[in-house]
């Protein structure tokens, strides 16, 4: 099955996450099915959907049909036979006891057509079990949202022992149909990767509170303030509740061994009903106008190391074990734990050696399990290589997968020089109009650029002296008029491409000299900043041809250049020449045309040689705040934290004191 085929969804449980995904797929516009137990409950949900479906229309994010008509696509159901005739994906979010799941899907088997694929919402019960409750293993697995699953992006897809690729692909794809993120976990392992990053944090620590080598406040400063995380690590156990923390560690404990034996201080917190915020108290108390109060000056460089050691480990087993590659690990827990940065990028910022000597020492000293390195990490250590810097040399997942040979391409050329990875569209006999397979090489080296260390900003010129970009190469791309599904493939490609510039870690420029138009505006609009010769046009002719920008011109150039401009461009299709464009904010310089290639390439060695972690977060929490003010503002608070912890910020500050040229090196 694809996804094309998939139209009916039934959501088992109607309960905190069931009402939520069934929310999810029904604005998706997919008929949802949502059944529960009794009468009650399955009505229960489907107002709770109903009362947030009206939050949306009054915050301006859905209009009043469009939550009417998502509202009409969700039934409600007890009887399982009616709720799962004809039915394409089964998603199971009931109680998490495997007693019940088992019974419902004894019952779900016999009553589901043959070719339903199931996913199960489970936090943490293992994929390949619950599969083998089932007639299908091989069209079964999990689909992990978090919750609320209206806001919370990620979800994890994970793999059952015999779950198919076919049935991987299609849920993800489900996923992204439904707006979110898919992140694939390969392996069926206890707390996925989200979990199983974050959980054995709070253990380690709650072990440091145990034995007396810090103090809560002191911990929690530290995770906050010192290594910028969103919480400090007992501010987020009472916010997600310390018995939901302690069950996943329990479950680790027991399928994994040892070394995630749950700290007994969070079990005396669980046994006392000291849960954290639900229950008014748990490390903190919330009666009253209380609330976590994390002191900012209580930072200790070795309970961020101890944390650090803990961490580097945990990813390595991760990555070792084959669950997941860094950039899954770090896109899920960036999403799923609301992280300025992924764990992975992080700790590949800090000194792995020192941070294996931490687990080394304290193992010696304890001989506690969790100590005990994987040899993963160690090997890193030995070939002092970090984990992107391994997995572009093929890690065990593999799954950034760059190659390391040189920048070798068809319809690109890429030079790298003074530390700016310098890509020409390189087809000026056809005016370097953009064909699938550009688009595709673009992306390939945007990616190869953010782990080559030689690169720190991009620049994307076109070739010739006519043309950066006329545009898309319509002869070349189209499957011919009509052909409506491959129409709106190039144009997520498109989409995807230019968006790729837009959550690359690098500043990009696009030195535009020439004809900028069509596709090759919208290729423009993707950049951080644009240069234009004087002689170069811009514009938007799809309208003169019946089509319509389909690379994000509709959505990318109203932000650039407000609403106004965008639609004036679009609708009249006029041609603009470059000082208008620099007016109208698109472009950020002009320069004369025998200036510009000079220039160009100067702006991009000056945005080369400014801070990179800090140009880093400052895209990202510009991008996250285009569509969402506090989650941009949440990621602004927290790289402002993380950026102090740097060497760059001492460069920079001594540099400053000093009126001399900082050298960044982006530690
Ligand atoms: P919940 O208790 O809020 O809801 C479960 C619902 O399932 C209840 O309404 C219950 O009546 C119903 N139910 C029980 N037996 C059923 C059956 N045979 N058929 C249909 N419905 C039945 O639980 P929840 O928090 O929504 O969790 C559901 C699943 O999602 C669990 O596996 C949990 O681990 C997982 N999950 C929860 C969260 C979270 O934060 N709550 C996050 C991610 C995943």
């Amino acid at each position: 099955m694809e996804i094309d085929d998939v139209n009916a969804i039934t959501v088992l449980g109607a309960g905190s996450m069931g009402h939520g995904i069934a929310e999810v797929a029904a604005l998706a516009g997919f008929e949802v099915r949502l059944r529960d137990i009794e009468e009650e409950f399955v009505r229960d949900g489907y107002e709770q959907i109903e009362w947030s479906l009206e939050k949306l229309v009054e915050q301006g994010q859905i209009d009043e049909s469009t939550a009417e008509g998502t509202l009409d696509r969700v039934s409600t159901h007890v009887d399982l036979a009616a709720a799962v005739a004809d039915v394409d994906v089964v998603i199971e979010a009931v109680p998490e006891k495997m007693a019940i799941k088992r019974d419902v899907y004894a019952d779900l088997s016999a009553a589901a057509p043959d070719e339903a694929v199931f996913a199960t919402n489970t936090s943490s019960l293992s994929i390949t079990e619950l599969a083998s409750e089932t007639d299908r293993p091989a069209q079964f697995c999990g689909m992990h949202f978090f919750n609320p699953p209206i806001r919370m992006e990620l979800v994890e897809v994970i793999s059952g022992a015999q779950t198919s690729e076919s049935t991987m692909d299609l849920v993800a794809d489900l996923a992204e149909a439904m707006g979110k993120t898919p992140v694939r976990v390969h392996k069926d392992s206890p707390g996925f990767i989200v979990n199983r990053v974050l959980v054995p944090l709070m253990n380690e620590a709650a072990w440091m509170v145990e034995n007396s080598d810090a103090t809560v406040a002191e911990v929690d400063s530290t995770t906050k303030y010192g290594l910028g995380l969103p919480m400090g690590s007992f501010e987020l156990a009472d916010q997600v509740g310390i018995d939901v923390g302690h069950h996943v560690l329990d479950y680790m404990h027991d399928a994994l061994g040892d070394a995630y034996r749950p700290c007994p201080l969070l079990e005396s917190k669980v046994e006392a009903g000291d849960l954290g915020k639900k229950s008014g108290t748990g490390f903190y108390d919330y009666g009253a106008g209380g609330g976590a109060q994390v002191p900012s000056d209580q930072v200790r460089e070795d309970v961020a190391n101890r944390l650090l050691a803990v961490l580097a480990n945990e990813v390595a087993g991760l990555i070792e074990t084959g669950v997941a590659g860094p950039e899954a690990i770090d896109t899920a827990v960036k999403l799923g734990g609301r992280w300025a940065d992924g764990p992975a990028r992080m700790l590949d910022e800090r000194d792995l050696e020192e941070l294996l000597a931490v687990l080394d020492e304290r193992y010696e000293e304890t001989g506690e399990e969790r100590y005990e390195a994987v040899s993963y990490l160690r090997e890193l250590v030995d070939a002092g290589s970090s984990f992107y810097g391994s997995a572009e040399a093929g890690s065990p997942d593999g799954d950034t997968g760059a190659p390391t040979d040189a920048y070798e391409y068809d319809a690109i050329t890429v030079e790298v020089r003074e530390r700016v990875g310098h890509v020409v569209l390189d087809r000026p006999h056809r005016m370097n109009t953009i064909t699938d397979g550009l688009l595709e090489e673009l992306r390939d080296a945007i990616e190869r650029f953010e782990v080559d260390d030689d690169v720190r900003a991009v620049l994307i010129t076109g070739a010739g002296d006519r043309a950066f970009s006329a545009g898309a190469d319509i002869q070349a791309m189209a499957g011919g008029a009509g052909d409506v599904n491959h129409a709106a493939e190039l144009s997520r490609l498109g989409q995807e491409t230019f968006g790729r510039f837009e959550s690359s870690e690098l500043p990009i420029v696009a030195g535009v000299d020439g004809y900028c138009l069509g596709g090759g505006m919208e290729l423009a609009m993707g950049a951080d900043l644009r240069v234009a010769s004087e002689r170069s046009e811009f514009g938007q002719p799809e309208h003169d041809l019946g089509l319509l920008p389909g690379w994000g011109g509709t959505v990318r150039l109203q932000r650039i250049v407000g609403m106004g401009r965008a639609k004036e461009i679009i609708f009249t299709a006029d041609r603009y020449d470059a000082a208008t464009m620099a007016d109208y904010g698109f472009v950020n310089e002009v320069v004369a045309n025998d200036a510009f290639e000079e220039r160009a390439f100067e702006m991009a060695r000056d945005l080369a040689a400014g801070p990179p972690i800090a140009q880093r977060y400052t895209k990202r929490a510009m991008h996250r705040g285009w569509d969402d003010v506090d989650a941009g503002l949440d990621v602004e608070a927290q790289s402002f934290g993380l950026l102090f912890d740097t060497e760059d910020l001492m460069t920079g500050m001594t540099a400053f004191m000093g009126d001399g040229e900082p050298e960044f090196e982006g530690k």
